[in-house]
């Protein structure tokens, strides 16, 4: 050990989903064993940190300020999905069975850990609504308890702000508490298409 590698890898210990023994040999591959990688890394890291934004109408990821799925006139504007992360987009737009926008909340309600509406991107979607020509939200949330949470709060600001749009929800058919990230194109598909209205 020496105390740059070490530094390197306490550092790549703190990122998701990396443990001790993932964050050692990442350090060990990038400064020892492939050096030859570091570089382009490197480059890549410092580009996206200075491109990669939040899109300031739905939430996910872009670089300018909107993002593909809202720059696109394909797609149906008075449609909009609600998800709980990025990555849930990701997922989604993988099944190719839905053509509206979406909207990232950057999280879930969750009083135990201090997480209330002001912390969520909920204020974008309220303005949206009274904005846009919005008829059907799709909740695409998960399917616990926060999950839940979340959805009766969205719902009633529906029903405050424009109580004619149709709300309805997916994740039936996702095991429970799974989130959608990790489903697959298929599953989420039939959630999808078997979407249910769950009024307001
Ligand atoms: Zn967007």
């Amino acid at each position: 050990m020496t105390p740059s590698f070490d530094k390197v890898r306490q550092l790549l210990k703190l990122l998701p989903g990396l443990g001790h023994r993932s964050a050692e040999r990442i350090a060990l591959h990038l400064l020892v064993e492939r050096p030859a990688k570091l570089e382009p890394l490197l480059s890549a890291l410092q580009a996206a940190a200075l491109a990669v934004r939040r899109c300031s109408r739905c939430g996910s990821l872009a670089e300018s300020d909107s993002c593909e799925v809202c720059l696109d006139p394909k797609r149906d504007a008075g449609s909009i999905c609600v998800v709980e992360q990025v990555p849930d987009v990701m997922s989604i737009e993988r099944s190719s069975a839905y053509r509206g926008t979406y909207h990232v909340l950057h999280g879930r309600l969750s009083p135990i850990n201090g997480i209330g509406p002001e912390e969520l991107n909920l204020a974008t979607f309220e303005r949206r609504l009274k904005d846009e020509p919005i008829t059907e939200v799709v909740l695409a949330l998960g399917n616990d308890i926060e999950g839940e949470a979340t959805c009766h709060f969205i719902r009633e600001s529906i029903t405050a702000i424009k109580p004619s749009v149709k709300v309805s929800r997916i994740g039936f058919g996702l095991p429970s508490g799974s989130g959608l990230t990790f489903a697959d194109p298929a599953t989420l598909r039939s959630a999808l298409e078997g979407r249910r209205d769950v009024g307001i």
